[in-house]
């Protein structure tokens, strides 16, 4: 039903229902109807064959005469890509980043494929939940804003997320909401609020993140981290995969009315 507001009006796509009338919704008290959601990628969505990923960080290493390091070994869960090869590549310069940065994802361009990724149980449906209450998601991760869209590009998911931050810039995930944040409410026109947040991942570090902002933290143990070990860091909600994710975020929304 058109609402007759000015152009540019967006309520008529994403709240199809009477009454639900946007400028309404910029009333004092009145909550967002949904909150907004952003998922972590890698545990959380998917899974990179483990050795094609380091393999090619140790072969791009060794160009630059890195080698001795144990890249198998590290651990890289819930951590931003500039502060992974920021310390691979030991504090590097600007200019040794920034040539490091484009191999890896040129090579990861080149040779990523479906093959090689594993999607996680009930990520399709829960997307399909969300786009069925028109709900804002968007991506949350460190990795490079360019290796996201590859990872989610070979499996076809990257049109399913209209906003996000990276981890292209900071060095700790903390500082990575507020410019999701900010870019959620340029795009939808929306007062969404720190609490209107749903920051979903796989390790402590997306809980402490969630946390830091003021939003929702959901933890979801397929990754790395056991589901006891995320129960520890006392989440909003803990899930085993995220079959349980749209059951959980019923409650959720009737929490919040
Ligand atoms: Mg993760």
């Amino acid at each position: 039903m058109p609402c007759g507001t000015p152009s540019g009006c967006i309520c008529r796509s994403r709240f199809p229902t009477p009454g639900a009338h946007r400028l309404e919704r910029f009333k004092p008290g009145f909550f967002p109807m949904h909150p907004a959601y952003l998922f972590d990628i890698d545990g959380t969505i998917l899974k990179v064959r483990h050795k094609a990923n380091r393999k090619l960080i140790r072969s791009i290493l060794k160009r630059f005469g890195i080698s001795h390091l144990n890249v198998e070994e590290l651990d890289f869960a819930g951590k931003t890509d500039r502060d992974i090869f920021s310390n691979l590549l030991q504090k590097p310069d600007e200019d040794l980043f920034h040539q490091v940065k484009q191999i890896y994802l040129h090579e990861m361009e080149r040779n990523l494929s479906a093959d090689d990724i594993h999607v996680y149980s009930g990520v399709h449906d829960s997307l399909d939940y969300l786009r069925g209450k028109a709900a804002w998601t968007g991506i949350l991760t460190g990795n490079f804003a360019r290796a996201a869209r590859i990872k989610l590009a070979a499996i076809g998911l990257q049109d399913r997320f209209r906003f996000g931050a990276y981890g292209d810039d900071h060095h700790d995930r903390n500082e990575l909401p507020p410019d999701a944040h900010e870019e959620l409410v340029r795009f939808s026109g929306e007062p969404f609020q720190p609490s209107d947040l749903v920051i979903i991942g796989d390790t402590p570090r997306d809980i402490a993140c969630a946390r830091s902002f003021g939003s929702v933290a959901v933890a979801v143990s397929t990754g790395t981290y056991s589901y006891e070990e995320l129960g520890d860091c006392g989440p909003d909600a803990l899930l085993r995969s995220l079959d349980e994710f749209p059951a959980w975020n019923e409650q959720h929304l009737a929490s919040r009315t």
